[in-house]
């Protein structure tokens, strides 16, 4: 896929032709409300270079400092932005059930909305379509 075709490329490149409001911009990332808002606050937290997937990540330093800098940047905004929820959730969609192909974190306070969208959000062992991210950085921790 070329990255000029990319949606969350144009979002991180804060082009024209965006107009997602961004949560939170830096170097590496950018945050922005999820389209399709699954619980009571919703964040997607994207590097800015394109990465398709979770099966594009590799043990090691580099990997593992993006993703922890990633959760951090959602555990950040849902203090700000959901204080009042207390059961926050972080994690990515394995390919083939994620929806865009350009890494990005999903990070949510519950309760979900409505409440059977927790099956796109819930861990089911190894089979399951999602991976929450303290799993995910346990993969990527350089030996
Ligand atoms: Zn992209
Ligand atoms: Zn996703």
């Amino acid at each position: 896929m070329s990255t000029s075709a990319c949606i969350f490329c144009e979002i991180a490149r804060s082009s024209s032709s965006s107009s997602t409001r961004l949560v939170h911009q830096d170097d590496k990332m950018v945050a922005f409300q999820d389209i399709n808002p699954a619980a009571f606050r919703h964040y997607l937290v994207i590097p800015i270079q394109h990465i398709p997937t979770v099966k594009n990540l590799q043990r090691g330093d580099e990997h593992f400092s993006l993703v922890t800098q990633m959760l951090n940047v959602g555990k950040t905004l849902l203090q700000l932005e959901a204080s009042q929820s207390n059961v926050h959730r972080f994690g990515f969609h394995r390919p083939p059930f994620n929806s865009v192909d350009h890494l990005h974190l999903h990070c949510l306070a519950l309760p979900f909305m409505p409440s059977w969208k927790y099956i796109k959000y819930t861990s089911m062992g190894p089979l399951g379509g999602f991976v929450e991210a303290e799993k995910l950085l346990e993969k990527l921790k350089p030996l």
